[in-house]
This record gives C-alpha cells, sequence and structure tokens, in this order.
C-alpha cells in the first residue's frame, strides 16, 4: 500500500475487538451523526443517533 491508502486510514478508527469501523467522513443522512461501520454479522453502516442503517452490497 502506498501513501494514499495510509492516509485514508486516518478517517477511519478501528475497533478490532468489537470489529467495528468508524468512518469519520459519513454522516447519517438522517440526522447528520456520524456513523458506524460494522462487518458483523454482515457488512452494513448505522447511526447511533437514530438508528438508520445502510446495508452495503460490495464485498
Ligand atoms: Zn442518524
Amino acid at each position: 500500500m502506498g501513501k494514499k491508502a495510509r492516509e485514508l486510514w486516518k478517517l477511519y478508527e478501528v475497533d478490532y475487538k468489537n470489529m467495528r469501523i468508524t468512518f469519520k467522513g459519513r454522516r447519517c443522512p438522517r440526522c447528520g451523526k456520524f456513523m458506524a461501520h460494522h462487518l458483523t454479522p454482515m457488512s452494513r453502516w448505522s447511526c447511533g443517533g437514530c438508528g438508520y442503517t445502510d446495508y452495503e452490497r460490495r464485498h
């Protein structure tokens, strides 16, 4: 991985214990809070504020 990839990871907060990634650049379309990226049981984005969930189909 090059410099670009490393810089990109600054936008992420990785919680290895819970297998969760918080992407600091993605906000909830409903309430505007930052969303968390959950890897288990399936890849999805969820908002801790209003409960909005966006399932990812990419793998
Ligand atoms: Zn929300």
